[in-house]
Formats: C-alpha cells, sequence, structure tokens
C-alpha cells in the first residue's frame, strides 16, 4: 500500500506520482537481476537525473529545483522502497553537492553545480579511512600546499568505504591541511581521471550489491588551487553539516526499505494459507503487521520533523540524529519481521525479503553508526 503523504504543494505531490511511475517503469524490473549481478546502475542513475530527481533541494539557478528538503527526503524514500543501491546511491550524491552549494565559491557553484545536479557528473564521499572511521578528525590522508610554479595542491593518502568507488566523475574529499586535530582538515574536488587516482577491488559485503565500495588511494595527486572548497580549515565543519542532511537521506531510505518490506508481507500473508485459512487472520501474524506499520509510520515522522526544520532554518542536528537512529533500527526490525512472516520463503532468494533485510543493517553503520547517532543526541540533551 503506497504511503499516505502530505506534500506541501501540488508540484511536490507530482514529484511524488513521477517517482512512483519511475519506480514501478524502470527500476522494479531490474532490482532483483541487477543485485545478483551486481551490476552498477550507471544508467538508472542517468534516468533520475534526466527526471530532474538527482537535484531537488538545491537552487534553480544551477539546475536544481528548488524543492524543500522534506519533499527530497520523501523521493529518496520512494526509490528505497523499490531499490535501496539506487536510494542510497542518490543520497551520497546529494551529499557530495551540498559543501559546494552551501561552502563553494560563487565561481565553483557556476562551473561545477549544473553538471553534479543534472546527473551528467556522479560523486563520490571521501570521509573515512582505514583508521578513521568513526574518529574522523584522526585522518591521515593530507594534502600540501604544490611547490614551485603550480599553484594547487598535492594530495597523499587512502580512503576507505567509498561509494562509487571507481565510478564517480568526482571525489568530494577531506584531508589534513595542518597537524592542529579536528581544526586542521580542508575540502577538496577531485575529478574522476586525476593522475595518482587509484581504486582498490570492491569489498565484499553482505548486501547493497549495486553500490561498490572500495578504498580510494591517492598517491600525489594534483589539485588545482581553485578546488579547496570552503577556508582551508573548514573541512571538519563542512563534514558534520553535510552528515547532518546526509543522516536524512539514509533515514529516509531506511523507511522506505522498511516500507517496501511491509508491503511484501501483507500482500505475502493475505495469500497464505495454513490451517484452512489465511495466515492474516491469525492475531499472532496481524499483530506483528500492525508493530511493523507502527515503526515506519514513526520512522518518517522522526525525519519529516527534522526535514522541517531544517528547511525552516532552525537547528536540526539532534533530530537529524534521532531520525537516522530510530528510522534505522525500524528498518532493521521491520525487515527481520517481514522474513518471519514469509516463514520459510521468507529465508530463501526467490522473494527479495533477505535481500531487505541484508540491507538493513548496514543502515544502522554508516553515515555514523547509531552509537555515535546516540553520542550526538545525548550531548544535546545534556548541553555537553
Ligand atoms: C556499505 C558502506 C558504505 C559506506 N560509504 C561511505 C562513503 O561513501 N564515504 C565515506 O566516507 N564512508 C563510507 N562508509 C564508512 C562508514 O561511514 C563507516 O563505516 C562508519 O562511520 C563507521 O566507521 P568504522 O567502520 O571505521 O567503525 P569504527 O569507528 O571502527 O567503529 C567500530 C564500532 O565501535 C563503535 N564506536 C566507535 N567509536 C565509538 C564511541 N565514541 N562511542 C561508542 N561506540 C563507538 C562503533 O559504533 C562501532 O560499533 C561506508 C561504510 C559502509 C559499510
Amino acid at each position: 500500500m503506497p504511503a499516505t503523504r502530505l506534500m506541501p504543494t501540488d508540484e511536490a505531490a507530482d514529484l511524488i506520482e513521477l517517482t512512483r511511475e519511475i519506480c514501478r517503469k524502470e527500476l522494479a524490473p531490474h532490482v532483483d537481476d541487477a543485485e545478483r549481478k551486481r551490476e552498477f546502475p550507471a544508467s538508472t542513475f542517468r534516468t533520475l537525473g534526466q527526471a530532474g530527481l538527482l537535484s531537488l533541494p538545491y537552487p534553480e539557478e544551477f539546475g536544481g529545483a528548488d524543492q524543500p528538503y522534506e519533499v527530497y527526503l520523501q523521493v529518496v524514500e520512494e526509490i528505497a522502497s523499490v531499490w535501496m543501491s539506487v536510494a542510497v546511491g542518490v543520497s551520497v550524491h546529494s551529499l557530495t553537492a551540498y559543501p559546494v552549494a552551501e561552502f563553494g565559491s560563487r565561481a565553483q557553484q557556476e562551473a561545477l553545480l549544473p553538471g553534479m545536479l543534472s546527473g551528467e557528473q556522479l560523486g563520490a564521499y571521501c570521509l573515512s579511512e582505514p583508521l578513521a572511521g568513526s574518529d574522523i578528525a584522526s585522518m591521515a590522508t593530507r594534502a600540501t600546499r604544490a611547490t614551485g610554479s603550480a599553484a594547487g595542491w598535492t594530495l597523499k593518502g587512502t580512503k576507505a568505504w567509498i561509494s562509487h568507488a571507481g565510478h564517480a566523475d568526482y571525489y568530494l574529499t577531506f584531508a589534513r591541511t595542518a597537524d592542529t586535530g579536528a581544526k586542521g582538515l580542508s575540502t577538496f574536488i577531485v575529478p574522476g581521471h586525476a593522475p595518482g587516482l587509484t581504486f582498490a577491488e570492491p569489498e565484499r559485503k553482505m548486501g547493497l550489491h549495486c553500490d561498490p565500495v572500495a578504498q580510494v588511494t591517492f598517491d600525489g595527486v594534483a589539485v588545482e588551487a581553485d578546488r579547496i572548497v570552503g577556508d582551508e580549515g573548514q573541512g571538519m565543519h563542512i563534514a558534520l553539516s553535510a552528515l547532518d542532511s546526509g543522516r536524512l537521506g539514509i533515514a529516509a531510505a531506511a523507511t522506505g526499505l522498511a516500507q517496501g518490506a511491509l508491503d511484501h508481507a501483507v500482500a505475502y500473508a493475505k495469500e497464505r494459507q495454513q490451517f484452512g485459512r489465511s495466515i492474516s487472520s491469525f492475531q499472532g501474524v496481524a499483530f506483528m503487521l500492525a508493530d511493523m506499520e507502527a515503526a515506519v509510520t514513526s520512522a518518517r515522522a522522526t525525519y519529516l520533523h527534522a526535514a522541517r526544520l531544517k528547511d525552516a532554518g532552525r537547528p536540526f542536528g539532534k533530530e537529524a540524529a534521532v531520525a537516522k537512529l530510530v528510522a534505522t533500527d525500524a528498518a532493521m526490525k521491520v525487515t527481520t519481521d517481514a522474513v518471519q512472516v514469509l516463514g520459510g520463503a521468507g529465508y530463501t532468494e526467490d522473494f527479495p525479503l533477505e535481500r531487505y533485510l541484508r540491507e538493513a543493517k548496514v543502515t544502522q553503520i554508516f553515515e555514523g553508526t547509531n552509537q555515535i547517532q546516540r553520542l550526538v543526541i545525548s550531548r544535546a540533551v545534556l548541553g555537553s
């Protein structure tokens, strides 16, 4: 059953209808096969870009759609209910445009945003490192000022877990420009074809098989002077600010994943007969479905609340952390219970529920683990 949505404008309601149609016609027919073959869905990203769905929360003057964040997130949720790898890809890509849109110079915005927002260029977000995961301030990748006649920077180091590695057109990269801990980080845009940029084999992970994730090594990569985003030393602030918004993308995607799992479970429960009647007539099953519906609805409410604060220009960092925590824990619980509703069939690859369950797990880990979300929330609550 499609989620009941209260959209702020008719235009926003049309965008949801457009997304549902694209999901039905372009995504649903390919998802199972592509996930099995672990294919990168480049043409799907192009389709979404052409439909204007990769640029929703950004200014119209650079090719965006000037939509409120609450609208963009509901589009991500709809995509995730059908194809989680693509929804995560949309969220990651959107995250890579954010630093340029918020902190970039006018010249950078004019030069870079139209390509990013049209979907012609796909982005990757290079923050994590093998030895710097939750503790991003300890990152070792270094940017040094180029010497001699060449102005600009030289990047050296290795990033880990980078979504779209080897497929992205540009790499939004955080690197150390001074030995002053969190205050010594800066942000760079590195073109995907830059000499010295290499990619390891993709990680062999549990799910999200169409979202390749790999280490990215910068071996003396030259970056032009005008490709530093924001001020030198502003990197930590930019990364944390981007993650506040990015976490909402993951919360919305997790909600969509849970909604998709619930829809499959409801359809199966109505069909499947045991003891001479539909299993949905057993209260033990019906109450499970009721709890799943309550979890999905609550998850949606938390991310929409945070998004509406953001849209109103109010602080929303704590609420984004709450949304990420609530929605991703809901996705884990709902997908687990959805497998249960299908019984043995849920444990097979003949139904997509085992994939939804595998995909839910990572939402509790990336863009800040749920322990880190609790850290953010408790600090806000305690004023520490
Ligand atoms: C599929 C996938 C895609 C990803 N995509 C990207 C990407 O595109 N770009 C990118 O930069 N990164 C990406 N990541 C990295 C992701 O953000 C990190 O995995 C995450 O931040 C956690 O870091 P870590 O894996 O090093 O775990 P660690 O930081 O080593 O944490 C290990 C455990 O310790 C806990 N822990 C750590 N510190 C604390 C603390 N202070 N208090 C309580 N518990 C703590 C954690 O919660 C976790 O349970 C991706 C990861 C995955 C799995």
